[in-house]
C-alpha cells in the first residue's frame, strides 16, 4: 500500500493535515469522496437565474458600497447583458472590498435568492476574469475537510492521487457487471471529477452507479472479511455432543407450558450445531419475553448429558441471580449441579465455587463478568452461553471462549432484535436463529405518552394500581454525562415517592448498590413485599416479575428506542393488563417526537430496532460490539440494501474461485479506512 509519505509532491504539513482526516495512504485518499459538487462548467445569464438554485454568473460591478444600516454589509451589483444581480456580504475582508470595485469584471458562484431588490447572492465566491478565462471542464467537488486544509489543496492532492495509477480493478468483471455497475477506476474518476452532463442529484443522493460501485466494493470487503472469519471457524475443532436422550425431554415434561413453534425450530438448529465438530457461534435473537432462556437451557442439557460443562454469563448481577434461581428450579430435579459465580461473593464462597468449576463437579455455572476472569479454570467447558450479548464487548466474549480446550461452542442471546441488514453485515460472522413468536396468552402492553406537566395524574394512577394489589416500576431518567448525578436523581426520586405514598412499601435499586443489597431489594419486590420499585435503567435487561403491570419512565425522550422497548418489556409478563407510561419534558425536538411516536405505535421489537437503525444509525444498535467491527463509510445499509444482498453472493463466489483477488480487494479496503479493523 503506497503511503502518502512516499509521494514527493506531498509536503509534510499537508500529510499531517490529511492524517487528521484519517488518511495515511493513497487508497484512503482516493476513497475520500466529495460531499457535494458545484457547477462551474457554464455561465448563466442573470435573466435565466432561478431562486433556490446555485449558479455561476459573470459580469461587471456597477455599484458597490459598505453600508452600516441596519448592520455592516458590503453590497454590490453585478451586471451582464441581461440584467443585474445583488451581491451581499455580511462578513468581509478589505481584499473583498477591493475586488468588488466598480468596473471590475467578476465571475461569482452562489445560491440565488429572491431578495428585496430582485435576485441576490449572499456570500458568493468570486474571482476576477480576464479576456479568456475558460469555464471548468468538470463539476467541482467539495470534500469533507479539517481546519487549515482548503478545498483547492485537497482537490489538488486528490488530483495527484488519481494520476498515480493505483486504481486497478480488484474484481473479476462478472461480479459487478451483472448489476450494471461501472469499473472501479472509472467510478473514482467520475466521483472526483464528474463531467458536466452528470445527474448531480443522483450523485449527491449517492444513487448514481459510480457511488453504488464503491458502496458495493466496501460491502463486499466487509462480507469477505466476515466470511473468512466464518470459514476459519470451520477449521477449528470442538467437542461433538450427541443429541440428548434423557435430560431435555425430562425438562420439557416438567414444564407447565409447551414450547412455541418458533422455540422448537431454533432449538433444533442449535441441537444440530452442537453435534458438529466445529465450534458453534450462534446468535439467538428474540423479542423480550419470547422465551430464549428455556431454549438455552435445552442446549445446556445436551452439553451436560455429554459430560461437558456449561457456563451462562449475564451482564448484570440481578439478571445472573435470576437465571441462577430459574436453573435451580428447572435442573435440580434432574440432579444437575449448578454453581454461582459473581464478583460480590465472599472469599470463601468464591473459592468453593472455583474449586467446583475446576474439578468439574459444577456442571452448570451461572454468573456475571466474573466468569471470564483469569482465576476461573474449567475442567472441560463445552458450551458458553452469553445472555444479552450486545452488553458485552467482543473481547469479553472471546475471553470466555478461551476458557475451553478445545474451543467451546458459543450461544449468544439478544433481545435487541437485529434488523436484517445489520445481521447480514455486521453479524455475518455468526449464525443467527430467530424466535419470531411470543408464547400465547400475553396481553399486549398499552403504551402512553404523557407530558411531565401531568405528573400528578400519573402519581394518582400509580397509587391506585398499587392499592389494587398490582406492582409498579418508576424508572428514573438516564443521565449519561454523570453517573453521580444519575444516582442523586434516583435517591431524590425515592425520597419524593416515600413522601408522596406514605401508605406504600417502596424500594430503590440502582447500579451503585452493593450486589447483596440489590438482590435483597429485587427479591422483596419479586415476592410482592414492595408495591413500588424506584429504579435506574439497571432493570432494563431480563428482570422478570410477572405481577408488575405498571411502569412509568421519566424523561423517556433521553433513551434509545431499543432501550425503551427493553424497559417496557419488564411489564406485561403476567396475565394482567399492563401499561407503560412514557413521561416527557414539554419541549420535544422533532427527532425526539418521531422516536417516541415509534415506541408508542409499535410493540414489535423488530420494527423498533429498524426505526432505531434509521434514526440513529448502526452504532446505536451495535453497542459495544462496535469497537471491534469495521464501520462502513461509503455504503449505507438501508439505502444500499440491494447491494448488500449482491455482495453476500459475490463474496461466496469469490472465495470459491478467486482467492488472489479476494486478498487484493481486502488489502485495498482494509487499509484505506482508518476504522476498518480486521475481525
Ligand atoms: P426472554 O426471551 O426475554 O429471555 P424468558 O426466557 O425470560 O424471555 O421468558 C419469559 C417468560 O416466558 C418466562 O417466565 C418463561 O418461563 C416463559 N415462557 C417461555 N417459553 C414459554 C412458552 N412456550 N409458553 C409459555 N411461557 C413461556
Ligand atoms: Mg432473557
Amino acid at each position: 500500500m503506497t503511503q502518502l509519505t512516499e509521494i514527493k509532491a506531498f509536503s509534510k504539513p499537508l500529510i499531517a493535515k490529511l492524517a487528521k482526516l484519517g488518511i495515511s495512504n493513497l487508497q484512503a485518499l482516493l476513497l475520500h469522496l466529495p460531499l457535494r459538487y458545484i457547477d462551474e462548467t457554464h455561465i448563466t445569464t442573470i435573466r435565466d437565474l432561478r431562486a433556490g438554485e446555485p449558479a455561476q454568473v459573470e459580469g461587471e460591478i456597477v455599484y458597490a458600497e459598505v453600508s452600516y444600516k441596519p448592520r455592516k454589509a458590503l453590497i454590490a451589483k453585478l451586471e451582464d447583458a441581461s440584467g443585474q444581480l445583488t451581491l451581499r456580504y455580511l462578513h468581509f475582508y478589505p481584499s473583498q472590498v477591493a475586488a468588488l470595485k466598480v468596473g471590475n469584471k467578476l465571475r461569482v458562484y452562489g445560491e440565488v435568492r429572491s431578495g428585496f431588490f430582485g435576485y441576490e447572492m449572499v456570500h458568493p465566491t468570486s474571482r476576477a476574469v480576464g479576456q479568456k478565462t475558460g469555464v471548468a471542464e468538470t463539476l467541482t467537488p467539495v470534500y469533507p475537510t479539517v481546519a487549515g486544509l482548503t478545498q483547492p489543496s485537497l482537490r489538488n492532492a486528490i488530483g495527484i492521487a488519481l494520476a498515480q495509477n493505483c486504481m486497478g480493478e480488484t474484481l473479476p468483471a462478472n461480479t459487478y457487471q451483472g448489476m450494471h455497475l461501472p469499473g472501479f477506476a472509472e467510478s473514482l474518476r467520475a466521483l472526483h471529477h464528474p463531467p458536466p452532463d452528470t445527474d448531480l442529484r443522483a450523485l449527491e443522493n449517492k444513487k448514481s452507479n459510480y457511488w453504488r460501485r464503491l458502496a458495493f466494493d466496501e460491502l463486499l470487503a466487509q462480507q469477505l472479511s466476515m466470511r473468512k472469519h466464518y470459514v476459519r471457524r470451520r477449521s477449528v475443532s470442538a467437542p461433538r455432543f450427541a443429541r440428548s436422550k434423557l435430560l431435555v425431554s425430562a425438562l420439557l415434561k416438567s414444564l407447565p407450558f409447551a414450547l412455541t413453534q418458533a422455540q422448537q425450530k431454533v432449538a433444533l438448529e442449535i441441537e444440530y450445531d452442537l453435534t458438529q465438530p466445529h465450534p458453534m457461534q450462534r446468535l439467538l435473537q428474540g423479542d423480550v419475553g419470547s422465551g430464549k432462556t428455556i431454549v438455552a437451557c435445552m442446549a445446556a442439557l445436551q452439553s451436560i448429558e455429554n459430560n461437558w460443562q456449561v457456563a451462562l454469563m449475564a451482564p448484570t448481577e440481578i439478571l445472573a441471580e435470576q437465571h441462577y434461581r430459574k436453573m435451580l428450579g428447572w435442573l435440580t430435579p434432574l440432579g444437575i449441579q449448578i454453581t454461582w459465580l459473581t464478583g460480590s461473593q465472599s472469599k470463601k464462597e468464591r473459592e468453593a465455587a472455583l474449586a467446583n468449576i475446576a474439578s468439574g463437579s459444577a456442571q452448570f455455572v451461572v454468573g456475571t463478568h466474573a466468569l471470564f476472569q483469569e482465576a476461573v479454570k474449567f475442567k472441560n467447558l463445552g458450551l458458553a452461553i452469553i445472555d444479552e450479548q450486545h452488553r458485552f464487548g467482543v473481547h469479553q466474549r472471546l475471553a470466555l471462549r478461551q476458557k475451553g480446550q478445545p474451543e467451546p461452542h458459543q450461544l449468544m442471546m439478544s433481545a435487541t432484535p437485529i434488523p436484517r441488514t445489520l445481521s447480514m453485515s455486521y453479524y455475518a460472522d455468526l449464525d443467527v436463529s430467530v424466535i419470531d413468536e411470543l408464547p400465547p396468552g400475553r396481553t399486549p402492553i398499552v403504551t402512553k405518552l404523557v407530558s411531565d406537566a401531568r405528573r400528578n395524574e400519573i402519581l394518582q394512577r400509580v397509587r391506585e394500581a398499587c392499592l389494587q394489589g398490582n406492582q409498579a416500576y418508576w424508572v428514573c431518567p438516564l443521565i449519561e454525562e454523570s453517573e453521580a448525578l444519575q444516582l442523586a436523581t434516583a435517591n431524590d426520586t425515592f425520597v419524593l415517592m416515600q413522601d408522596e405514598f406514605p401508605e406504600l412499601k417502596i424500594g430503590l435499586v440502582h447500579g451503585r448498590m452493593k450486589p447483596a443489597e440489590k438482590q435483597a431489594v429485587m427479591s422483596a419486590f419479586s415476592a410482592g413485599e414492595m408495591q413500588l420499585l424506584v429504579a435506574t435503567t439497571v432493570i432494563e435487561v431480563g428482570v422478570d416479575v410477572p405481577n408488575a403491570s405498571l411502569m412509568v419512565i421519566e424523561h423517556a425522550e433521553r433513551m434509545g428506542l431499543s432501550q425503551l422497548h427493553q424497559l417496557r418489556g419488564r411489564v406485561g409478563r403476567g396475565a394482567a393488563k399492563s401499561t407503560c407510561i412514557l413521561l416527557y419534558q414539554n419541549k420535544l425536538s422533532e427527532t425526539a417526537r418521531a422516536r417516541l411516536k415509534v415506541i408508542y405505535e409499535s410493540n414489535d421489537g423488530f420494527a423498533i430496532a429498524q426505526a432505531d437503525l434509521h434514526i440513529r444509525g448502526p452504532g446505536e444498535l451495535l453497542g459495544v460490539r462496535q469497537s471491534g467491527v469495521p464501520m462502513l463509510k461509503i455504503a449505507d445499509l438501508e439505502r444500499d440494501a440491494d447491494l448488500l444482498q449482491a455482495a453476500k453472493g459475490a463474496a461466496d463466489y469469490l472465495l470459491k474461485h478467486y482467492l488472489v483477488e479476494v486478498e487484493h480487494h481486502l488489502d485495498r479496503w482494509m487499509s484505506s479506512a482508518g476504522e476498518l479493523v480486521k475481525v
